[in-house]
């Protein structure tokens, strides 16, 4: 297997976005208020992988219309996201780096895509999609379908992205995998499997990609990076701390197995593109 690391996009957050706290609602309000000096700027990740089956992509990052030149353009932002979330996130995605862009420049079209696969259904993860049709099929967990309409997912996932794409929900089931024991086994293999990690949303899959005894994790947003698992810091931008924690404990526990290849952290701005054959 090969898992192709594509940046598609950058958002440019408070400080404290990666290691801070929670979701507290005055730890948000101060990260949507962040001067630009405040900032830093985070990869978006996107991982296209070469499997037996085929061709998948793991989230799709920002579309074009967000940043029409290639970078942050403050009136294309707002067409696409409401203003507390242009706030949060200041999006910009260089020119030839958006999902489709980066696919096409390897002679990939989205029908040749298998498999879209939606960590969550956050706005930076999904704002790509409408950019992919065509794609063979596009899979969510339900559980993070169903939590969308609670209110605090309405405030940071706006719809318009996802709610038109043929997407097919797929339910978690009882799995030894995974801090909620949670998981969706793609093809039956074992190779791909979606593991529920909740705190960032309920409803967020890690996905564990493996060949024989070795593997590697795509962690989404459950961590920004390895130090918060290892020095025990919540990540800000959170729904419940505590299945954070969780969900920490349990790529901590992942990452001693002798197995473990690599867990990528969506944000992470230590991992740059890069491609991983195992
Ligand atoms: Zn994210």
């Amino acid at each position: 297997m090969k898992v192709h690391v594509l940046h598609c996009g950058y958002i440019r957050v408070s400080g404290s976005v990666p290691f801070g706290s929670g979701g507290k609602l005055r730890d948000t309000a101060r990260q949507l208020l962040a001067t630009d000096r405040n900032r830093m700027t985070l990869p978006v990740c996107v991982y296209l992988i070469e499997h037996p089956a085929g061709l998948l992509l793991v989230d799709t990052g920002w579309c074009r219309a967000i940043s029409p030149a290639g970078d942050f353009d403050a009136e294309a932002v707002a067409r696409l996201l409401p203003r507390h979330l242009a706030a949060l996130y200041h999006p910009f995605v260089p020119a030839g780096m958006t999902a489709r862009e980066q696919l096409a420049a390897r002679g990939v079209r989205p029908g040749d895509l298998c498999c879209v696969i939606l960590t969550h259904l956050d706005a930076d993860h999904v704002a790509g999609l409408r950019e992919l049709s065509g794609a063979q099929r596009i899979i969510l967990p339900e559980d993070e379908y169903f939590w969308a309409c609670r209110m605090v997912y309405k405030n940071r996932q706006p719809w318009s992205f996802w709610i038109d794409a043929p997407i097919e929900r797929l339910f978690y089931r009882g799995s030894p995998l995974g801090p909620n024991r949670w998981a969706i086994d793609l093809f039956g293999d074992g190779s791909v499997q979606l593991v529920n990690v909740p705190g960032h949303t309920d409803g967020q899959a890690a996905v564990i990609l493996r060949n024989g005894a070795r593997f590697v994790i795509l962690a989404a947003d459950a961590a920004f990076s390895p130090k918060n698992w290892r020095e025990d810091l919540i990540p800000g931008f959170g729904f419940d701390e505590k299945f954070q924690r969780k969900s920490l404990r349990w790529l901590k526990e992942m990452e001693e197995d002798p197995g473990c290849m690599q867990i990528l952290c969506s944000h992470d701005p230590e991992i740059l593109p890069q491609t991983i054959e195992f």
